[in-house]
């Protein structure tokens, strides 16, 4: 035991006893008679134990008590009083006495007292400190988990940046199939404001509607992710964007849900390029007819169409008259201003976006007439005729073949009777329009006999 403490009384004769008896305890003592001294030593020593008389000549021992307390407030003070005087020793604990001591003492008690009030303020103490850590470490907690959120919300602001800032649409979708987030690309590319995409169900947005919400969701099911779906968006003002979709499915483990992550690409540039080189790769660029390669793969269609719909198909065959000495005469850029000027006829003289003409090469093209029978292609083959003779490019004219075509013949037969009956056009003087009966087929060949 180390504990220091300041015995005052003015009786000379009590400090000596008290120092004596505090000494043998094992405490260092300074005792004084003096309270000015006393204090002045509280000012420059540090002390646990004060034990102070109350009753004193020169300042009152409550105002030891008060001013020591004010010095240090963890001070043990111990006030020494007389019996009569017991109400100044209950003044002395309001003031911030820990115990007092009767007159005329019993060292037992003194003992008592005196390891009482440092024990007590050995807790004080020690709650003090154990409270300024928990202090301290509340105050590092909460600054740390103040720069965590600083961090937090910092990473969220850049991920909502990074969301908003891509041109992409992006969009979640909660587990009953409504957009639960959406960018700022999806407001753009879709027209829609940004509470007005917030709970739309998907299927609203998508063109095909709850039937590619459930073939999405299949495809979802069996592989968690849709990588490069190409599909339309219905957008806000009903005109159809062309996207890629990109799919996957997020578990989210707080609340144990799965929600499905779209990232849209806008695909219009990228479609209308893919067009353009279709189309360019199916046309003939001096006539801007569809091509020879074209017209099989075309013709094959439209029969099949036509047996499946029960609807007549029919096809010209046509060739220009004399076109070689004409090319020759006039020269090479004229001849192709002649075939450019057919081609022209060709889209004049048909049905807009139902008929399809071909240049099937050279001076020969082609007509396939949908849903027309042998006399209305009749009179569209007719007209063609006549009005590239109306061009009067010299003499110039076109024999045609017409057939329409049989159930259960192929294209290649469709094409070849076709033909024939433009070569019978041709070997009969040219500019006319030849129609393919079945009496002439050439012998040997019947319409039905494919191999
Ligand atoms: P026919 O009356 O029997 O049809 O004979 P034709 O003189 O029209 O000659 P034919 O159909 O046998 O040959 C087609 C000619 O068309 C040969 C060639 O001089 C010309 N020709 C073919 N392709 C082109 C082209 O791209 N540009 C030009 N200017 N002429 C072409
Ligand atoms: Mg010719």
């Amino acid at each position: 035991m180390n504990e220091r403490i300041l015995v005052l009384d003015d009786e000379a004769s009590i400090i000596e006893l008290l120092g004596q008896h505090l000494t043998e305890e094992g405490y260092g003592c300074d005792l004084f008679t003096s309270p000015v001294e006393a204090l002045d030593s509280l000012k420059s020593t540090r002390y646990d134990l004060l034990i102070t008389d109350l009753k004193m000549p020169e300042v009152h021992g409550i105002d030891v008590v008060l001013l020591s307390k004010q010095e240090d407030s963890e001070l043990a003070v111990i006030v020494v009083t007389a019996l009569s005087e017991v109400s100044n020793a209950i003044e002395a604990m309001r003031a911030g006495a820990d115990d007092y001591l009767l007159k005329p003492f019993n060292l037992t008690e003194i003992s008592l007292a005196v390891e009482r009030a440092l024990e007590r303020r050995r807790l004080i103490i020690e709650n003090r400190q154990y409270q300024s850590e928990l202090e301290s470490r509340i105050a590092e907690a909460t600054r740390d988990l103040e720069r965590t959120n600083r961090e937090l919300s910092g990473t969220k602001d850049y991920l909502e940046s990074l969301f908003h800032s891509t041109v992409d649409a992006i969009l979640t979708v909660d587990e009953s199939f409504k957009i639960s987030f959406a960018n700022d690309g999806a407001t753009h590319m879709f027209g829609y404001t940004r509470t007005e995409l917030e709970q739309m169900p998907l299927a609203t947005l998508l063109h095909g509607g709850n039937d590619e919400l459930q073939y999405v969701y299949r495809m979802l099911d069996h592989d968690k992710q849709l990588q490069n779906y190409e599909s339309e968006i219905q957008h806000k003002s009903d005109r159809l964007i062309p996207i890629n979709i990109s799919l996957s499915q997020v578990h989210n483990p707080d609340t144990n849900q799965v929600s499905t992550l779209a990232i849209c690409k806008d695909i219009t540039q990228q479609k209308r390029l893919e067009n353009e080189l279709k189309e360019m790769s199916i046309k003939d660029s001096l006539t801007s007819l569809y091509n020879q390669r074209y017209f099989y793969d075309r013709l094959e269609s439209e029969i099949e169409r036509a047996t499946r719909q029960k609807h007549p198909l029919s096809l010209l065959l046509f060739d220009i008259d004399k076109f070689k000495p004409y090319n020759d005469c006039h020269g090479h850029l004229e001849g192709d201003r002649v075939l450019k000027t057919v081609g022209e006829v060709v889209m004049e003289c048909t049905r807009e976006h139902v008929d399809i003409g071909f240049r099937y090469g050279g001076d020969e093209f082609t007509v396939i007439l949908p849903e027309a029978g042998e006399e209305q292609a009749y009179v569209i083959a007719d007209r063609i005729r006549q009005s590239f003779e109306a061009k009067r490019f010299d003499r110039l004219t076109l024999s045609v073949g017409l057939m329409e075509y049989r159930p259960g013949s192929t294209a290649r037969f469709f094409i070849r009777f076709a033909d024939a009956m433009m070569y019978d056009a041709k070997r009969s003087g040219g500019n006319s329009v030849i129609v393919y009966k079945p009496e002439e087929t050439p012998e040997g060949e019947t319409i039905d006999a494919e191999s």
